[in-house]
Parts: C-alpha cells; structure tokens; sequence
C-alpha cells in the first residue's frame, strides 16, 4: 500500500527547561515519514526546502525507504524556519518564530508515480497546498487524514474548513480543537469538529494521551509515562505517522483498527520526545517499536470481574 505523505522538511530550533538547540532538522513531513517508515516501505514525499537544508537528512530519509521525487529544492532560497519555547511542563509552548521562507510561494508538483496513491497524510503545511496536492491525484484514496495547528487557524481559518470537507480523519491538539470548535468541553467540541467533513477526529493531549472520536464511539489511548521528556517537538507529527502507518500496513480502516492505530501512533511519540529533533526516529529496529507497543498494551491491561 503507497502512503502519500506531504508536509514541512525543515529547520527547528528548540529551548526545553532541559536545554536549546540551534537551527536543527525538523518539520512535520520529516517526522511523519519517518515514524511511518516502521511500517510500510512505499512511501512517497512531497514537500520543499531551500538548497541551505543538508543533504545528508535526505539521505536518511531515503535510507528509511522514503522517495524524494516529489521534493523541491529551491536554488537560492532559503528552508522553512520555527522556533518554539517549551513551558515547564513541557506540554505546552510558544511559538518564538516562524519564517516560512520556500513555503510562501510552495507550488506542489505531484509525481505522476504519486498520483495513485492508497493513503494520503497532509501533514502540517497550509490548507491551500493541501488542498492543491489532494486536487492532483488520479484517484480519491482510500484514506485520507489531515493534521493542522493554530498557525493555520489564525491565518487560513477559511481554506482550512473548506480542505476539512473532504478528508476522513483530523488530527490536532486539544486546544487546537478548542479553537477550531469554539468549544470548551473535548466531547462537544469533536461534535462539533465531526459535523465539518472528517468522520474520524483525534485530539492529541500531550503526556496526557490521546482521545479517537467518530460520531457514536470514543477511545482513549495513554501516553507512556517516560521518566525523561527532552524535547517534545514532532511528537504530534510521529503519531500522525505511525497512525497512517500502521493503517497501511493493515489496509484496515475501520474504527476497530484505528483505535490499534493510535496506540502504534503513541508509541512513533514516545520515542520522539526521547532526544532533540529526530534523531530517535532514525536507526530503530522492528523489536523496538514491538517492546515499546507491547509496554503500552501493559500499562492499560487490567482484569476486572463485575459480579
Ligand atoms: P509537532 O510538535 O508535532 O506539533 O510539530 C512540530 C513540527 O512542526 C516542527 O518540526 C516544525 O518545523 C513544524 N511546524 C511548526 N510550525 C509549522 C507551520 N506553521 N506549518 C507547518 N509546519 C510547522
């Protein structure tokens, strides 16, 4: 099954109570592509980077099974740029800065090889080259899932509702689903989110977790309580790929197989936070993300007899 992942590859830099790094790799597309590595090896990028982004993390991506036909590099320009702050907590930051340098003119080619593609992740980028990119495929995937931020609410509230209509699952945080919905409680704010186009929501909750809406069920999936958080940055974008991911690798998807989904995805997350950047996402082995599933199924298995 090809997944079709599109999204920032870019430059980060990143002040946790625990440390700050310069200019490092990141971007959501990079850690989607990366996590969903683990679990289907046809996977297909479309994004863009100035000629300032090293040579040697496409590599890597590529290394990981992850085509770059779809990749621009623009001579002269410079690669998209965020800053963020993490607060004490480390579940909530500010945005320190965001230059979006190539991605302000971004005119997504999509590869004729990309066209017919099975599963499609518009990762974090703006809803008009979603939308671009979803209007250039041969053929409506079997699954779509769209992750956004507050970013692109605050600028682009109107295209972002317009590319909501036409996908299957949204992916974002709980204040993120405040904002969108206008609501408060988590329950009516996803009835609200569902009544928009996706007939899936997640509403990811940092250290807290992540909750699976569709219009009648709701499940909830832990985050694994990790003795040390470095850098939380892509921990959202790594579950989105190990969500997708694991759908592909399934060619299942229904609720049932989405609720595995998002513990597979929470598991993607919780190797992310472990280091700066990606660095945790590159080099795993199957075993790895096996143990690491196997200690969220421990961490919630109980037995419970009601008579
Ligand atoms: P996450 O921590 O999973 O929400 O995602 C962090 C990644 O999102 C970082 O690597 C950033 O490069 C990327 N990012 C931050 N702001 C934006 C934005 N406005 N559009 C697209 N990607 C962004």
């Amino acid at each position: 099954m090809s997944l079709l992942v599109v999204g920032t590859v870019a430059f980060d830099a990143i002040e946790t109570p625990f440390g700050k790094t310069d200019k490092i790799v990141g971007g959501a597309a990079s850690y989607i592509a990366l996590a969903s590595s683990y679990f289907t090896n046809h996977i297909d990028l479309v994004s863009v980077v100035g000629d300032d982004f090293p040579g040697d993390f496409l590599d890597t991506l590529k290394t990981q099974g992850v085509n770059l036909d779809g990749l621009q590099i623009k001579k002269g320009e410079k690669s998209f740029f965020w800053s963020g702050r993490y607060h004490n907590d480390m579940n909530s930051r500010d945005t320190l800065d965001t230059q979006l340098n190539v991605l302000a003119d971004f005119d997504p080619k999509v590869p004729e090889s990309y066209k017919n593609c099975d599963f499609l992740m518009l990762g974090n980028l703006s809803p008009a080259v979603q939308q671009n990119v979803l209007s250039q495929l041969s053929k409506r995937p079997k699954l779509i899932v769209l992750d956004t931020m507050n970013f692109w609410m605050d600028i682009a509230m109107s295209d972002l509702l317009e590319t909501l209509k036409g996908v299957d699952v949204l992916t974002i945080n709980d204040s993120e689903a405040r904002q969108l919905s206008g609501e408060y409680s988590l329950v009516k704010a996803a009835k609200k989110i569902l009544a928009m186009g996706p007939k899936a929501l997640v509403i990811k909750k940092g250290e807290h977790g992540a909750l699976l809406f569709n219009k009648d069920e709701v499940f909830f999936a832990p985050a694994l309580p990790l003795e040390e958080v470095f850098d939380p940055t892509g921990a959202g974008d790594s579950f989105a790929g190990g969500f997708i991911g694991y759908l592909a690798k399934t060619q299942d998807v229904s609720f049932e197989n989405m609720k595995r989904a998002i513990i597979f995805g929470s598991a993607m997350a919780s190797f992310t936070v472990e280091k700066f950047g990606t660095e945790r996402l590159i080099g795993l082995s199957q075993e790895d993300v096996a143990n690491r599933v196997q200690e969220f199924v421990d961490l919630v298995q109980f037995d419970i007899s009601l008579v």
